[in-house]
Formats: C-alpha cells, sequence, structure tokens
C-alpha cells in the first residue's frame, strides 16, 4: 500500500510514461537501428525526471519479450514487422510499466487490436476485490473473439517499491488455482500478450540474455568485477539493467569482461529472450493501474 508520497512517484512515472507513449510511434520505424530507439526512449525518461525501471525492450514479431540491444548491437526494425516497445519509469523507486505494439504491414491489425481491446476489457472489470483468474477469463475471451490466442504464460504482476514483479499474477488466461484478488490502492500492471491461434500460445527461453539483474555481493575475487559489481549494486538495486548502461562507467572491454565473470560467479542473474514457441508474431497491450473500491486509475494513459 502506498504513503502520500509513494502515490505522487507513481503519479509522477505514470505521467512521464503517458507523455512518451504518444512520441512512441515516432520513434520507431522500419530501418531503424533498435538500439536508438533504446536509447532515445531511456535518455528522454531521465529528461522527464525519472529513472528507466528496466531496459526498454524491443520485441520485433515472434519475440514476445526480454529483448533490449546489447552493446554493439546492429539489430535494425524489418520491413513489414510488428513490434512491442515495453517500458518502464520509477521515481525514486516507484514504478510505472507500459507497452505499445506499432506494426508495419496492414495485416498485423487485428491482432494488435485484440492486445488493446483486452487490455480495456480488463481495465474496465478491475476493482477492489476482483479475482486475477477472472480478468485472466476476460482477456481470453475477448482475445478469442478476435480469433487469435492469448499467451499463456506470460502475465500482469503487482507492483511494488523497487519490485516490477511484487508477487502478484494477472493471468491473460483463467487460472482455476490462482485465488488471489486485487485490493485496494494496490498498483497492478495489466499485459495480454495476442498470437495466431495456429501457435502455441506460450513463450520459451531463447538462449540469449540481454536484460540483468544484481543477485549478491559475495564470491567475486577479481578486482575490476567487484568493481564492476559495485557499480551495479549501487546504482540499479534490484531492477532489471543492460550491459550498455554500465558503458556510462567503464569501457565496453571491463565491462564486458567482468559481466562474464560475475555471470559465473551467480552475483548478477539475466533473463532469456522469450520467444513465442512456434515461432508465431505477437502483439501486446500494457497500462500500470491503481486498484481503487469501485474501479481503477490508469496511472500510464
Ligand atoms: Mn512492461
Ligand atoms: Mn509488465
Amino acid at each position: 500500500m502506498l504513503d502520500a508520497e509513494g502515490l505522487e512517484s507513481t503519479r509522477k512515472a505514470g505521467g512521464i510514461i503517458a507523455k512518451l507513449r504518444k512520441d512512441l510511434p515516432r520513434m520507431v520505424s522500419p530501418g531503424r537501428p533498435v538500439v536508438k530507439i533504446c536509447e532515445e526512449l531511456e535518455s528522454k525518461i531521465r529528461e522527464l525526471g525519472g529513472q528507466p525501471a528496466f531496459p526498454v525492450n524491443v520485441g520485433i514479431n515472434e519475440i514476445a519479450a526480454h529483448y533490449t540491444s546489447p552493446p554493439a548491437d546492429t539489430l535494425t526494425i524489418p520491413q513489414g514487422s510488428m513490434v512491442k516497445v515495453d517500458f518502464g519509469v520509477h521515481v525514486n523507486g516507484y514504478l510505472a510499466d507500459t507497452a505499445v505494439t506499432v506494426f508495419f504491414d496492414p495485416t498485423f491489425e487485428p491482432m494488435a487490436r485484440a492486445a488493446t481491446e483486452a487490455l480495456d476489457h480488463a481495465i474496465k472489470a478491475f476493482h477492489a476485490g476482483v479475482k486475477l483468474s477472472d480478468i485472466g477469463r476476460i482477456i481470453q475471451g475477448t482475445v478469442e473473439r478476435y480469433g487469435f490466442r492469448p499467451i499463456s504464460n506470460l502475465t500482469g504482476h503487482s507492483i511494488e517499491r523497487y519490485a516490477i514483479h511484487a508477487g502478484k499474477s494477472v493471468p491473460n488466461v483463467p487460472q482455476l488455482l490462482n485465488s488471489s484478488k486485487a485490493l485496494e490502492g494496490e498498483v497492478y500492471a495489466i499485459e495480454p500478450f495476442v498470437t495466431l491461434e495456429s501457435a502455441a500460445g506460450s513463450v520459451a527461453n531463447l538462449p540469449d540474455a540481454y536484460i540483468y539483474r544484481f543477485v549478491k555481493l559475495k564470491g567475486v575475487k577479481n578486482e575490476e568485477s567487484k568493481r564492476v559489481l559495485e557499480d551495479i549494486h549501487k546504482r540499479f538495486l534490484t531492477l532489471p539493467f543492460a550491459a550498455r548502461w554500465l558503458e556510462t562507467k567503464f569501457s565496453r572491454e571491463v565491462a564486458t569482461r567482468g559481466m562474464k565473470d560475475l555471470l559465473e560467479k551467480k552475483c548478477i542473474g539475466s533473463y532469456p529472450v522469450l520467444v513465442e514457441e512456434t515461432r508465431k508474431p505477437v502483439a501486446q497491450a500494457e497500462h500500470t493501474v491503481l486498484v481503487g473500491k469501485d474501479g481503477c486509475t490508469i496511472l500510464t494513459g
């Protein structure tokens, strides 16, 4: 439950997102390097008085989540693609999270619309006391009416200070064993993911991972790695970060060597890139909401 200061900071984070969501379609175009999109959005977040809550995720076609540009990324937005841009902002650790889908082939329009409409319907039903499994039922029902399939193993989530995934899940399908309810004053990200009816409707890990998190300070001997780890701990705490972000303090060589050592020593962990299992395209919509007695308030739009 947020106190007055927490609420104000969360609203500020949401306000920064609401503003940037409007600029976002202009930032994404075929041929544009993905790293430019990540860096532009991250620097605009800072200019507006927030911090990125996690590295900007750019998910192209069948990539559902957790792709951010690694150092020296050469990836560009493909012609005719569908792109999810998922980004978050924090103000003193108070977070808001959002995602927008843009597409460069009109055949993707219904899938993107199904995600947006599923999110709208979920938000309309969201209030103190609602069973989170029922939100999953609403999302699935909306998506299926469009002739698509929701991704069943990706979920929305409760949000707390410095915790993007604070423990409660908002499923995109009904979960019979999930009896959790939303409580007044809680903050949630709701995020339907939609794919083709012929797809598996689930995501799997790729071998690559470009987003990391701090795990522990102990267990590393090398002085250079220690300096990298201390910087990570100080700057990002529990929040996810990108290797790119270390390059404001360290050379690419030092950062890369340090990260490799820290991953081996399990001082940091990583989030693998998530791909739709049958390699079918994925759309996503996401807003962060504050739960009220009779409804909820969208903080990010
Ligand atoms: Mn998100
Ligand atoms: Mn989220």
